[in-house]
């Protein structure tokens, strides 16, 4: 009989869960350490298009994550006079759900919590071992077969285990919010258009997410230090988008700015110690494809364990398999935002052929389109 591996897996977000879900399925014994007192995400809401909600799918996570969100069918493209300069139609095979974070974070704990999986919360090792070993502050030392870094962009396992190799902070961030519906809002409960309005290298990006919730996110320069302050001044996101001030008005003092960052490692791992999403391939958001970058590298990470006894050698065949794959998705999201520092007509030309041209849009969809490893044919 086949010995029961054991993993620690760090972090409770998309990385951290869909690991722990997807190796506790396969048979290992896992135990999730999560510093919050509770698995609490933030970032408001969340794009998971056709490869991230295969990978929820497999999991056994789809029907409650997507639970009363809206199927995302139009992107609109606006100028700074709010005219339409671009829209992209989702159609076909290819589903996008515009979704509330802790909804998912709540799916794939239930889920990892049925398939056995311990979590413990207000625990946060600070440094992982290639010899499958965490390591908390006090000295304590938990030894595993596996230990997955799944904690975040600011990784100190990863730091740990000195993997870095670029960390690149970009020239914007974003703030971002949850606000009620107003009753003018409410229209269709099914099907959601998502706005992307410009007014100079500033953005509000308008995201139906629930019945009776809407995801904004402001993006701006970093450099941008008025409109990247939180909270926003709210005089001054009206002057830039004298259209939308129904909506800045509702814009609380509970946002949160993020400067979007890339994060590259050589290797993704070391010995028995593998690293996980953002804490290894983080990237801008500009398609929407950090999470679901996270979670398909999770499950497939776990698929190549099952394929091999020795874990190492897994994750070095898992590595060369899917990290191609992530590394375009990075370069195609650094290439989507770079018009952000440009004068507005030629973003606008730029948004127009993005949308246009149909080589553009396959490079940006590659991964959407993608199976991932472990999903169903
Ligand atoms: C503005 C913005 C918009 C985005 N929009 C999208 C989108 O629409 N679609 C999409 O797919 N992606 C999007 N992303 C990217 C997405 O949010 C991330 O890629 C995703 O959250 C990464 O998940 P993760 O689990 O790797 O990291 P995180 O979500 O950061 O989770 C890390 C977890 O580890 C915990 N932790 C950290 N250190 C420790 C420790 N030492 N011990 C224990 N626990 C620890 C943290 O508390 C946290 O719970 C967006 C990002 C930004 C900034």
């Amino acid at each position: 009989m086949k010995k029961v591996r054991c993993a620690e897996i760090v972090g409770g977000g998309f990385a951290g869960l869909a690991s722990a879900c997807a190796l506790a399925q396969r048979g290992w014994n896992v135990r999730l350490h999560e510093r919050d007192s509770e698995l609490r995400t933030t970032g408001a809401g969340i794009y998971v298009y056709e490869n991230g909600l295969r990978v929820l799918e497999a999991l056994g996570a789809y029907q409650d994550s997507v639970q009363d969100a809206p199927l995302v069918v139009a992107r609109e493209v606006r100028d700074d006079a709010n005219k339409l300069i671009s829209v992209h139609q989702w159609k076909g095979a290819s589903r996008v759900y515009s979704i509330v974070r802790q909804q998912i974070i709540n799916a794939l704990a239930k889920v990892a919590k049925n398939a056995g999986v311990q979590i413990v919360t207000n625990s946060e090792p600070v440094a992982a071992t290639p010899q499958g070993e965490v390591q908390f502050s006090d000295g304590r030392r938990m030894k595993a077969d596996l230990v997955v870094c799944a904690d975040g962009v600011n990784s100190r396992l990863r730091d740990s285990l000195g993997l870095l190799v670029r960390r690149k902070f970009l020239h914007d961030g974003a703030i971002r919010y949850l606000i009620d519906k107003a009753p003018g809002e409410t229209t269709s409960k099914a099907e959601a258009t998502t706005v992307e309005y410009w007014s100079g290298s500033r953005r509000i990006l308008y995201t139906p997410c629930s019945p009776t919730q809407i995801y904004i996110a402001l993006t701006m320069l970093h450099r941008d230090r008025i409109a990247a302050t939180v909270p926003i001044d709210r005089g001054a996101w009206k002057a830039w988008f004298p259209h939308l001030t129904t909506v800045i008005d509702r814009l609380g003092f509970d946002g949160r700015y993020d400067r979007f960052e890339l994060i590259r490692l050589n290797p993704w791992s070391l010995g028995r110690a593998a690293v996980v999403g953002d804490a290894a391939h983080a990237l801008p958001p500009n398609i929407g494809q950090g999470g679901g970058s996270a979670m398909m590298n999770a499950l497939s990470m776990a698929v190549y364990l099952d394929h091999f006894d020795d874990v190492t050698s897994a994750l070095v065949e898992w590595e060369r398999k899917e990290r191609p794959l992530t590394e375009h998705t990075q370069r195609m999201s650094v290439l989507m935002g770079m018009p952000t520092t440009w004068p507005s007509p030629l973003r606008n030309i730029f948004y127009k052929f993005a949308t246009r041209s149909k080589w553009m849009v396959k490079q940006r969809t590659k991964i959407v389109t993608h199976r991932p490893t472990g999903t169903a044919a």
